[in-house]
């Protein structure tokens, strides 16, 4: 079994403790809708293994995982254009602390924050 918090949130979603509207799942990753989009499709990627941050972790599996798992969504759910985003720190806004990539589509993008 992947390694898990039980204080964490996001580990509360995986093990369906706290509903989500599940986007994919496999052994590795899942996906979920974002509670609070921020654009017409906004999924979010997680590794079912749980490190708090891109900072406190040097296993680049998990990098890998959660990547390919948004290409997956992305196919999944036919989109050609979409933007990854990873907040790392309360100050760059990350709010939950399991690491996880937010997929962002459906409207024009311009700047890379904007
Ligand atoms: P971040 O601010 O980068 O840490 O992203 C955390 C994201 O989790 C935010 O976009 C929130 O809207 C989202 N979120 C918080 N609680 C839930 C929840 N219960 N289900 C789905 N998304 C959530
Ligand atoms: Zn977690």
């Amino acid at each position: 079994m992947p390694s898990s918090d039980p204080n964490c949130l996001f580990c509360k979603i995986i093990k369906g403790d706290i509903p989500s509207t599940v986007v994919y799942e496999d052994a590795k990753v899942f996906a979920f809708n974002d509670i609070h989009p921020d654009a017409p499709t906004h999924v979010l990627i997680i590794s079912k293994t749980h490190t708090a941050s891109h900072l406190e972790t040097d296993d680049v599996q998990l990098y890998a995982d959660i990547m390919q798992g948004a290409k997956i969504v992305a196919k999944q759910l036919g989109l050609s254009d979409y933007r990854l985003v990873m907040n790392n720190g309360a100050g760059a806004g990350q709010s939950v602390f399991h690491m996880h990539l937010h997929l962002l589509a459906g409207h024009p993008f311009t700047s890379p924050a904007g």
